[in-house]
């Protein structure tokens, strides 16, 4: 990673956080996020916080959650004031929603993916697999005057966000630099709540992060195409925008992003080197140099030597 700007300074109450799904345990690509967002709290002596991202049900593993606070404390990764799990935050999300719908910004829609993958190819435009629907507006009210009946008894509609025309999203990656979205380019009116009544990523996860008072966003370079929606998001229901640093991937042998639909292992905690030895892959993934090998050494004395390299790759760049 190049060009680190950090200019936080550790007055100004930091708080990060870890946000992980439970839907497998740590694998080499979330171990790199769970150590950035630690190095980067501890670097500002600020708090990191573990929020468990279990909303949508389906995808969740029973008992990854618990894995994955074993593993993050086996690499001495340990978490300020209590975990919390979104699944037992429904009254926030709900009430946001709400909120929007006060504002007049959301809609309901019923299209199926069939509908909207035909109403897509009805104009032209065909969607690569893997890459983000853009959706056509199909059910937008013409104009968004009235209050979409939010406590329909229609269980089978989803509720998304309408966009305004010529929405374009910037803001400073503190990696990355200067980064720019147009949002009905890049997705279209997105979901909020979906059809099966999730709620979805994008909403609970803005909620979250103001409800936690997160100052600083330090996470994999995955969830980048997801910010300018986050922050769009913010802006409407009137909450500050944390800072961003998105953290390199980590790919697999075929260039392809390591995922638990990929299938990537766990990582090995099973004892105190497997840890270190772990800690010391994703150290190097996050470029620090001049750490410690791992051997001979304690976990907590490693990971005061990380965070003492992350802080001099964040003051010399
Ligand atoms: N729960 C999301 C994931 O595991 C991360 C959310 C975030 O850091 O914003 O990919
Ligand atoms: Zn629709």
């Amino acid at each position: 990673m190049t060009n680190l700007k950090n200019p936080s300074s550790p007055a100004d109450g930091y708080r990060g956080r870890f946000a992980p799904s439970p839907t497998g345990p740590l694998h080499a690509g979330s171990l790199v996020a769970a150590l950035g967002s630690w190095l980067d709290a501890r670097q500002n002596q600020g708090k990191w916080l573990l929020r468990i991202e279990d909303l949508d049900t389906p995808r969740c593993i029973p008992g990854a959650d618990q894995e994955i606070m074993r593993q993050l404390l086996a690499c001495g990764l340990s978490w300020d004031e209590e975990p919390s799990w979104q699944s037992k935050h429904q009254e926030r999300y709900q009430n946001a929603l709400e909120r929007l719908n006060q504002l007049q910004t959301i809609y309901p829609c019923t299209c199926s993916r069939q509908t909207i993958a035909s109403a897509l190819e009805a104009q032209g435009m065909i969607t690569p697999r893997n890459q983000e629907i853009i959706y056509p507006g199909t059910c937008r009210p013409d104009e968004m005057k009235v209050n979409g009946m939010l406590h329909t008894s229609r269980v089978d509609i989803a509720w998304r966000l309408a966009l305004p025309p010529n929405l374009s999203i910037e803001f400073e990656d503190l990696a990355l630099g200067k980064e720019q979205q147009d949002l009905n380019r890049a997705v279209g009116d997105f979901v909020l709540r979906r059809r099966d009544g999730l709620f979805t990523y994008q909403l609970a996860v803005v909620v979250d992060d103001a409800e936690q008072g997160i100052t600083h966003i330090v996470r994999g370079q995955d969830l980048l195409s997801n910010t300018a929606r986050q922050i769009y998001l913010q802006k409407i229901l009137g909450y500050p925008t944390p800072s961003y640093l998105h953290l390199p991937l980590v790919l697999d042998e075929h260039g392809e992003k390591l995922s638990k639909q990929t299938l990537a292992t766990a990582i090995h905690t099973e004892n105190e080197q497997q840890a270190l030895n772990e800690l010391c892959k994703a150290a190097t993934h996050l470029g620090l140099r001049n750490l410690p090998d791992g051997n001979d050494i304690s976990i907590a004395e490693w990971l005061l030597a990380a965070t003492q390299a992350w802080s001099r790759k964040i003051t010399s760049s």
